[in-house]
């Protein structure tokens, strides 16, 4: 009890000190939203299926998320890693979009297909983008105003197999502050990320949101700590059920929805 207080404290001192201070806001499984000078964006927020393991976003965020209830209001974009059932549902992306035609969305073009098909998907394809990357292939960036995107396609884990998936890791920096990173269910192994030596050095990333598996795996600490250029990184896409291997590494992830984190303050934690 007492350490809760303290946490709650330094929380509060934390973001009274500076006024335009950057969040992240855990969603659910892969979900997150980020907050940064009015600029507000999201990863993998809609999704139906947390296969009796993982975290689905809980109603009440859900609801807020398509009814404009701060802190869930004037998202800009909305990026998807890849069109899995954990991370991707082609139904409320249309009616979220539909609703909300200021909001863009980029996402692997497996998952603009998906949209394509649905009725009424024609009024609002002009709010997106779809990435169309093969394995090996160089980054592309995409500006918005006041985000600037980059985006490489890794291969989803499990690799060679699901080969087909199209697996999306974004960097966006917002409002030229701060600067993000979603792997998606990226696979563990360095021969996928030592082709983009350059991507990732010529810009630090303020904060990565591996999936867990990452920590959990001695290629992807090495592909954190050597090759992404990260300042601290949060994992994701963790089990209900929190894996012993995982807490075992002491890492910093995100498993209960709304908590929110000062992306500056997780660079002095760490
Ligand atoms: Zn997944």
């Amino acid at each position: 009890m007492k350490n809760t207080l303290i946490i709650i404290l330094l929380f509060s001192f934390n973001s009274n000190a500076h006024n335009h201070q950057a969040q992240a806001t855990y969603l659910g499984n892969e979900g997150i939203m980020i907050v940064e000078g009015g600029y507000k964006i999201l990863f993998d927020p809609f999704f139906h299926n947390g296969y009796n393991n993982y975290q689905l976003v809980p109603d009440d965020i859900r609801h807020a998320i398509f009814n404009n209830k701060p802190p869930y209001d004037a998202i800009d974009a909305i990026f998807i890693s890849h069109a899995h059932g954990d991370h991707f549902a082609a139904d409320d992306m249309l009616k979220f979009l539909d609703t909300h035609p200021n909001t863009k969305l980029i996402a692997p073009n497996q998952a603009i297909m998906r949209l394509k098909v649905l009725k009424g998907s024609g009024k609002i394809m002009n709010q997106t983008t779809a990435i169309k990357l093969n394995y090996g292939d160089k980054e592309q960036t995409i500006n918005f105003d006041g985000l600037h995107i980059e985006v490489v396609r890794i291969p989803h884990a499990g690799w060679p197999g699901r080969a087909q998936v199209e697996n999306l890791v974004f960097r966006v920096t917002l409002n030229n502050t701060v600067t993000v990173m979603h792997m998606g269910d990226a696979d563990p192994n360095e021969s996928h990320f030592t082709p983009h030596k350059k991507h990732w050095k010529n810009k630090r990333t303020t904060t990565a949101f591996p999936p867990y598996w990452f920590f959990t795996s001695e290629d992807g600490q090495i592909i954190l700590d050597e090759h992404l250029n990260v300042e601290s990184s949060v994992g994701i896409h963790v089990p209900i059920k929190i894996p012993a291997s995982l807490e075992m590494t002491g890492k910093k992830y995100f498993s209960k929805p709304s908590e929110t984190i000062n992306l500056v303050g997780s660079l002095k934690e760490n």
